[in-house]
């Protein structure tokens, strides 16, 4: 599948990307939060997971422009890739108040493709031009309360037309609905939600989707596994992370069935 909005590379819209075979270091930066904001630990997670994207180096700063649809969509692709199985969802019910599972299939959730002009597109009657929004425009406005985020990432993703003229436009009620118009129009769209119907009272309703579920885990499963093998073999914690995650477990695995050979705990009657 391809990337729901893409980069733009020598004037070419690129939707290719790769990721690089799994290792510790991809599931430590998903499971390491602390400290970081989560357009940052976004970014950290997708760094250490993809080769490439659209043919250039997936390094922080290409990653932190990414349009927010496609890091969301890579989150999800990376999720799949380090969890075959459909992901189970706990979900109140919004009529019977019941709880009821639901299993997401997060590869598969769907996206609102990039519409025309992607990623950005003259408003020439207003005089600015507008772009969608990327991870690094979520950082900027991450600690700020709803109204000032709003009036930031307004300044950061409207820019005035020509040259001569420095100063941003002034927002107006018609000038900000214009801009939304667009933006809705060109940015591509993960789902974050999705049709469910309560088992219980079978009221169908809308539940609400993080696209960051991944980011969820926890680091102690690899931790844990770091210290396994670094307490059989004496490798390097960097050593470690850098194994696939089948080379790990295919160790993993022999430290489990060498113990079962010969470091049984001796059993007294
Ligand atoms: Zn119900």
């Amino acid at each position: 599948m391809q990337l729901p909005g893409g980069i733009i590379a020598d004037g070419q819209r690129r939707q290719d990307y790769a990721f690089r075979p799994l290792t510790g270091h991809v599931e430590l930066a998903l499971g390491e939060s602390s400290g970081w904001s989560l357009p940052q630990q976004v970014t950290r997670a997708l760094v250490a997971a993809l080769a490439h994207v659209g043919g250039r180096a997936a390094d922080s700063e290409l990653v932190a422009h990414l349009a927010v649809a496609d890091r969301q969509f890579l989150v999800r692709q990376l999720s799949a890739r380090l969890n075959p199985h459909p992901t189970w969802l706990t979900c109140a019910c919004g009529r019977c108040e019941g709880q009821f599972d639901i299993a997401v299939r997060e590869a598969e959730l769907p996206c609102k493709p990039a519409g025309p002009g992607y990623p950005e597109m003259d408003l020439p009657e207003l005089g600015v031009r507008v772009r969608v929004p990327t991870g690094a425009d979520q950082e900027q406005v991450v600690d700020l309360d709803d109204a000032e985020a709003a009036r930031q990432l307004f300044a950061l993703l409207v820019r005035p037309l020509g040259p001569a003229r420095r100063r941003s436009r002034p927002r107006s009620a018609a000038l900000e609905q214009a801009v939304e118009a667009a933006i809705e129009a060109m940015a591509p769209e993960a789902a974050t939600e999705l049709e469910a119907q309560c088992p219980e009272c079978g009221a169908s309703q809308r539940v609400g989707l993080s696209p960051y579920l991944c980011l969820q885990r926890s680091a102690e499963a690899v931790l844990d596994q770091v210290h396994a093998l670094a307490s059989a073999y004496h490798w390097s914690e960097e050593s470690i992370l850098a194994l696939t995650l089948e080379r790990r477990f295919a160790y993993l695995r022999r430290i489990e069935r060498a113990r079962g050979l010969y470091g049984a705990e001796p059993r007294t009657a």
